[in-house]
């Protein structure tokens, strides 16, 4: 099947092509771990989590590699600022160390409550500081940096190509820029790679390096860490559309540069933003502060959420309101309600469905999901196939969980009333060996006591009221 994507890098369709046949290298730029993640930022991992999902529904290997920013990030994105967790650390009297650990937790607890499959590499900036400083060296080497009040920058005068990722008019941007607070440039444009010298006195998190103690800038941490785990060329890479003209337009002039590969990513994937219900881009800083546990202390499962996001295409602008989250929950609930009736109607257990023959909508929902991952017709697919009656409950259920390998809304876990399910004391010992180890944060034995239960037939669904068991089919 050709899967079809909006390329940010030329601004047009193309048709997927990966390096390797059949695998996939692809980098998403994560989390800077000095807050809770707001709605917004969620929503653009539920579209990667969807991205990545199709590839693999599609037959692809998928290795996926995702950053975890705990240095570096300023508040400004043009050097401008203090660093996102200094501030933090600084306010609260907290260390840098225990905020980025905190908030990195608080982040996969989201991401797991979300059904995001995680990725198969987690890096933290501030435990791959050697490969940025090699990188900045080569930049070194290339003639492409040059020091300054004591920080080392990149000039974007030595890459012709600079801007090319967001169309950016570099003789417009000089003559029309603003006088820039940092003297210390050349360019307007030029960024730093590495920091001695912060205005904001003694940083926390410092290392040693060729140019002094200092810490690195946030955009080298990406392109160091996506080539060291996905090599020096690489599939896709993904972010929020604000990535485009700073972040991303910078990783590239940086890594291009140093490899003289190009392109150094072949296929670029950007997730508009969350609007807040007065109608702006949804932000830590203005308005009612969005998280996941607020929604779950308001009555919402984070898969209505996922649902609510799935609503919308990736690139459009998507507006939150509790109305629309009302209805999102509303309408998961008639789909696992209906998912649940349709199982108990099965007579034989339904093979897993592994071809889009079985019924007209799974070619629908293959043609709607490889095209540019049209998630609001995928799911008018899945809905089309929940209310067609000329289809027997073994074709509908082998079909829906054949979607929600994609759609991710778990509905292989949707139990009714009519589900008259034997639970055997063995299983109800490994769920209470499994919870204890979670409350011990002993996450081998829990995964082991999950695997346990997997062989005796049965999924455990983690719910607010605890964790419950499910007879997998
Ligand atoms: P951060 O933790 O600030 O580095 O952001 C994490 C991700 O969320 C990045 O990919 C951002 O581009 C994305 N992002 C930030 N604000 C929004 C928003 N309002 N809607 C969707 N994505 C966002
Ligand atoms: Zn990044």
């Amino acid at each position: 099947m050709a899967i079809r994507l909006y390329n940010t890098m030329g601004r047009k369709y193309e048709d997927f092509q990966s390096i390797e046949p059949m695998h996939v290298g692809m980098y998403t730029c994560g989390p800077t771990v000095y807050n809770y993640a707001h709605v917004g930022n969620l929503r653009t991992y539920v579209f990667e989590d969807v991205l990545k999902r199709m590839l693999e529904h599609f037959g692809y290997s998928v290795k996926h590699v995702m950053n975890i920013t705990d240095v570096g990030h300023l508040t400004g994105d043009g050097d401008d600022g203090e660093d996102k967790l200094g501030k933090m650390a600084r306010e609260t009297g907290r260390s840098a160390w225990d905020i980025a650990a905190f908030y990195t937790e608080a982040f996969f607890k989201d991401y797991d409550s979300l059904n995001i499959i995680r990725p198969d590499v987690v890096c933290p900036a501030t435990k791959h500081i050697p490969e940025m400083i090699a990188l900045i060296q080569r930049l070194e080497k290339g003639g492409h940096t040059y020091v300054s009040g004591g920080n080392v920058y990149f000039s974007i005068d030595t890459f012709p190509d600079y801007g090319k990722l967001a169309g950016l008019d570099l003789e417009k941007l000089q003559s029309g820029a603003r006088i820039d607070v940092d003297s210390n440039k050349r360019n307007p444009k030029d960024f730093v790679l590495w920091f001695t010298n912060s205005k904001f006195g003694k940083q926390e998190m410092m290392w040693d390096s060729p140019w002094g103690v200092g810490y690195p800038g946030w955009h080298i941490e990406c392109s160091a860490m996506s080539m060291k785990y996905l090599g020096e060329q690489f599939d896709i890479h993904c972010g929020g559309i604000d990535a485009i003209p700073v972040h991303h337009t910078n990783e590239i002039a940086q890594s291009e540069a140093a490899t003289g590969k190009v392109p150094w990513v072949r296929y670029w994937l950007h997730g508009e933003f969350l609007l807040s219900d007065k109608g702006g881009k949804m932000s830590k800083s203005s308005g009612e502060f969005l998280t996941m546990p607020l929604l779950v202390s308001k009555g919402y499962d984070p898969l209505d959420y996922r649902l609510f996001c799935l609503g919308a295409h990736y690139r459009s602008q998507l507006q939150f309101t509790y109305q629309a989250l009302d209805s999102a929950k509303a309408s998961r609930r008639t789909l696992l309600e209906k998912t649940a009736q349709i199982r108990s109607q099965c007579k034989a257990v339904p093979a897993a469905a592994s071809d889009s023959s079985l019924c007209r909508q799974l070619a629908d929902f293959d043609d709607d999901i490889s095209n540019d991952m049209n998630m609001p017709k995928a799911l008018a697919d899945m809905w089309s196939l929940v209310k067609d009656d000329s289809l027997s409950p073994e074709v509908k259920y082998a079909g829906l969980l054949y979607m929600d390998k994609v759609l991710g809304l778990e509905l292989d876990k949707a139990v009714s009333a009519d589900d008259d399910i034997e639970i055997p004391p063995e299983a109800l010992i490994l769920l209470e060996k499994r919870t204890a180890a979670k409350k011990a944060r002993d996450w081998a034995a829990a995964d082991q006591a999950r695997s346990e239960l997997d062989k005796l037939g049965f999924a455990v669904k983690d719910t607010l009221q605890g964790a419950r068991l499910i007879k997998k089919m």
